[in-house]
C-alpha cells in the first residue's frame, strides 16, 4: 500500500504525518514553526526536522500545504505571516534533501484535494471548498481535477467580490466577500450593534467588554435565541449565498465543502447559504448542489498533505 508524509505549515505550528492510502495516519508530530525568529531557513529547517521525525524508508513521496500563492513548479511566491517566504523553491529544496517526490500546494487547495479525496467530497466530481476563519480560503476540484489555474494556485474565492461600490479589501479590491464574513468583520458588526445601543445577549456573554466578542460567542447568543445574533449569521449566510450562487451558476459543482472556525455556527448559516444560492443561481444547477460541513477532522492539514501525493 502507498504511504506518503504529509505536512501541514501553519504560523505557529508544523504538523507532520505518515499516512496510509487510506487516509489513515500511522504516526504524527507537531514542531514549532519558529516563524517568529524572523529568518526563512529556520523555518525550513523545522520542516525538515518534522519531516525526518516520521520519515520511512520506501514511501511514495511528501505533500506540502503551505499558505501563500504557489506556481506549479512548487515555488512559494509570498505568503504573509511567513517572514522572507518569497519566491521560494520549496519543491526543490525537499526534493533533494529527501530524495522522494515532492509536491508543494497552496494550504487550502491541499485541504480541498484531502476533503475531496478522503472527506465531504468523497464521491463527486466537481466540488467547491470554503475554509472560514480569519479570512475566506477557496478550492476546487472540477472533473476529478485539483483546479489550479494556468500557472498559480487559483481559487481565491474570499476576494470575488459581492459589492462594486463596497467597502476597500485589503487585498486592494471592492466589496470582497471576505470584507463583509472574515472573523473580524463578523466581530465587527456585533460591536456596531452594541455602540448603535440595541440589546442583545452578546454583550453580556462577553461580560461587558467589546474585546471579547468572538464568533463563537455570537454562536452561542443565538442558541439562547438573541435576535441580533440570529440576524448577524443570516447575513453573513447570505453574503456567502451571493457568492456561492455565482460559482453555481460558473462552475455547476456537486457539492460544496464548508469548514474552518467560523463554520461552526451551524444550521442557521448552512440554511441561508442554501437558501441564497436557491434563490440567486439557475435552477437546475442549484436543484442538485449539496452544501456539506466539511469532515476532515483536526488533522485535516497532514491528511490532505499526503493526498497530494495519492493524486496519480
Ligand atoms: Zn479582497
Amino acid at each position: 500500500m502507498k504511504r506518503a508524509i504529509g505536512l501541514d505549515l501553519g504560523g505557529t505550528f508544523i504538523k507532520v504525518g505518515l499516512v496510509q492510502e487510506t487516509g489513515e495516519i500511522i504516526k504524527k508530530a507537531q514542531f514549532p514553526t519558529k516563524a517568529d525568529e524572523g529568518k526563512k531557513e529556520t523555518v525550513i529547517q523545522q520542516m525538515k526536522n518534522a519531516v525526518s521525525s516520521v520519515w520511512e524508508q520506501g514511501i511514495n513521496g511528501i505533500g506540502i500545504g503551505t499558505p501563500g500563492v504557489v506556481d506549479n513548479e512548487g515555488v512559494v511566491f509570498e505568503a504573509p505571516n511567513l517572514p522572507g517566504w518569497n519566491n521560494l523553491q520549496l519543491k526543490k529544496i525537499f526534493e533533494e534533501r529527501f530524495k522522494v517526490p515532492v509536491v508543494v500546494e497552496n494550504d487550502v487547495n491541499s485541504i480541498t484535494w484531502g476533503e475531496y479525496l478522503f472527506g465531504a467530497g468523497k464521491g463527486c466530481r466537481t466540488i467547491i471548498c470554503l475554509t472560514l476563519g480569519t479570512g475566506v480560503g477557496g478550492g476546487m476540484v472540477i472533473h476529478g481535477k485539483l483546479f489550479r489555474g494556468a500557472k498559480y494556485s487559483a481559487a481565491e474565492l474570499g476576494h470575488i467580490s459581492i459589492d462594486y461600490k463596497g467597502p476597500r479589501c485589503k487585498c486592494g479590491s471592492i466589496g470582497c466577500v471576505e470584507r463583509f464574513v472574515g472573523r473580524d468583520y463578523i466581530i465587527e458588526r456585533a460591536v456596531h450593534e452594541i455602540r448603535e445601543g440595541k440589546e442583545t445577549l452578546i454583550y453580556q456573554l462577553a461580560s461587558q467588554k467589546i474585546e471579547n466578542i468572538t464568533p463563537k460567542i455570537i454562536s452561542e447568543a443565538y442558541k439562547k435565541g438573541d435576535k441580533i445574533a440570529g440576524d448577524i449569521w443570516i447575513d453573513v449566510g447570505i453574503c456567502l449565498g451571493a457568492m456561492l450562487a455565482s460559482l453555481v451558476n460558473a462552475i455547476n459543482p456537486d457539492r460544496i465543502v464548508i469548514g474552518g472556525g467560523i463554520s461552526h455556527a451551524g444550521e442557521i448559516l448552512f440554511e441561508t447559504i442554501k437558501k441564497t444560492i436557491k434563490e440567486r443561481s439557475f435552477r437546475v444547477l442549484s436543484e442538485n448542489v449539496e452544501v456539506v460541513p466539511a469532515e476532515l477532522s483536526i488533522d485535516a492539514g497532514i491528511i490532505s498533505g499526503a493526498a497530494l501525493i495519492f493524486q496519480s
